[in-house]
């Protein structure tokens, strides 16, 4: 226990926070490019936000929330999506006051007790944005693209994009009854989840992930054919700026949120080289939403792109950077009396901002030139014990192989010279 973490959790080391990075980097850019401000939101809310804000009759509230009791009693979850503790913090800061639409990011861990698999773990990140008090099809247009958009500039170009509308409050009871109507008779053949969904959230069976019930919902009604003139002309909307952006898209009737304050666009992205788990992008509108956890009406919409499964598709297409890790100066201290004055000579140009690293365990000359190369550093300072009676540092190009004996005081001055070369 002690030298293994929890199921499910990874750790990202050295030699991959640098991807990381890189991908938080390309979030950060295209977010400033699309206007959208990030909002950072602690990890653990109330449970019941959750259960509003997701559904009670969700996979992720009936089987994959993690939920404890603090010691002040109170019911904890940690989120394990972040859309409901946004809007939570947009009523309680009252960002509705603000300019609108609210145009936000995030980055951050989540949290679900699903089961462990390539791209599947029980930590994991999203980068998420959502954009609250706008109405018309422009904004869906707008959310859609900054994820495609994102995806690309990262070289991921074969995504699938799926829409669909899930309809609203006033066209989806009709919706309902004909798709309860349609599996009527295939109850009983459907699996435990879906006999249970037939009441209470009939959509939700179209999603299922079960064979059989795929097979049995062949043939059902789609929600696009039942809209009211609202939402139909909504999506037709999305679908003229999606066109106007150059964004292909397909529709997909399977694609549904079953809860009512979901409403009109339901999308995902798909990698298919990530095979079992390619969905790396879910989104929607919730326009009912922020009336359910409190605040006037006030439509929303917003997507969550899985940052594991971004960084899979990166290592599997090998559209990973190369990672530099490269340092302008070792300092190289030989033998214990000059420790200090090499310390001295990194922490001096530290604070001229230059990156530098020295040796800590006493290596040989030869190993702390086979650890610089290894980085690679630009320069090695040399500090013996000649170079330190004579206030000197002998410093060592190691691109052009030339060591020339330098006065300490000059050395922050020919290195920053050094580099500019
Ligand atoms: P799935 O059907 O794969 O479980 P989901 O519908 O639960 O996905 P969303 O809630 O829409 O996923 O989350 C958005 C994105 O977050 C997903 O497309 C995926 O990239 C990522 N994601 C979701 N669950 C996990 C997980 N357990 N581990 C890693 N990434 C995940
Ligand atoms: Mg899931």
């Amino acid at each position: 226990m002690l030298t293994t973490g929890p199921r499910g959790t990874r750790d990202i080391l050295p030699d991959s926070s640098g991807y990381w990075q890189y991908v938080e980097n390309m979030i950060r850019e295209v977010c400033r490019n699309f206007a959208y401000q990030e909002i950072r939101t602690p990890i653990f809310e109330h449970t019941e936000l959750f259960l509003r804000g997701i559904g009670e009759t969700t996979d992720i509230v009936e089987k994959e929330m993690y939920t404890f009791t603090d010691r002040g009693k109170r019911n904890i979850t940690l989120r394990p999506e972040n859309t409901a503790a946004v809007v939570r913090s947009y009523l309680e800061n009252k960002l509705y006051a603000g300019p609108q639409p609210t145009k936000l990011f995030y980055i951050g861990p989540m949290f679900r007790y699903d089961r462990p698999q390539a791209g599947r773990y029980r930590q994991f990140h999203q980068f998420g944005v959502e954009a609250i008090g706008a109405q018309g099809p422009a904004i869906d247009a707008e959310i859609i693209s900054l994820a495609v958009e994102f995806l690309n500039r990262l070289g991921l170009n074969d995504l699938k994009l799926l829409i669909n509308s899930v309809g609203c409050p006033a066209c989806r009871p009709v919706y309902r009854t004909k798709l309860q109507e349609f599996f009527r008779d295939k109850v009983s053949q459907l699996c435990t989840d879906c006999q249970s969904r037939y009441d209470r959230n009939p959509m939700r069976i179209l999603d299922c992930k079960n064979e059989t019930c795929t097979e049995h919902s062949q043939g059902a009604p789609h929600m696009v054919d039942c809209l009211c003139d609202e939402c139909s002309s909504h999506f037709t909307g999305l679908k003229e700026h999606l066109t106007a952006a150059g964004i292909n898209f397909v529709i997909n009737p399977r694609l549904v949120r079953g809860l009512d304050y979901y409403t009109k666009t339901a999308f995902e992205i798909q990698y298919s080289p990530l095979g079992a788990q390619s969905a790396v992008c879910g989104g929607g509108r919730y326009d009912g939403l922020i009336a359910e956890c409190g605040g006037q009406p006030t439509p929303g919409i917003g997507f969550a792109i899985g940052i594991e499964r971004v960084l899979l598709a990166l290592e599997k297409q090998e559209l990973l950077p190369i990672i530099n890790n490269a340092i302008d100066v070792f300092v190289a201290p030989l033998g214990a009396e000059t420790q200090a004055a090499a310390f001295q000579i990194l922490t001096e140009l530290r604070r001229a901002n230059i990156a530098v690293d020295m040796d800590f365990i006493n290596r040989s000359l030869k190993a702390q030139m086979k650890y610089a190369n290894k980085y690679p550093a630009k320069f090695v300072a040399l500090i013996g014990q000649d170079e330190l009676a004579q206030n000197k540092v002998m410093l060592k190009n190691m691109e052009t192989g030339s060591q020339e004996l330098v006065e300490r005081a000059e050395l922050v001055h020919m290195i920053i010279e050094g580099m500019e070369k």
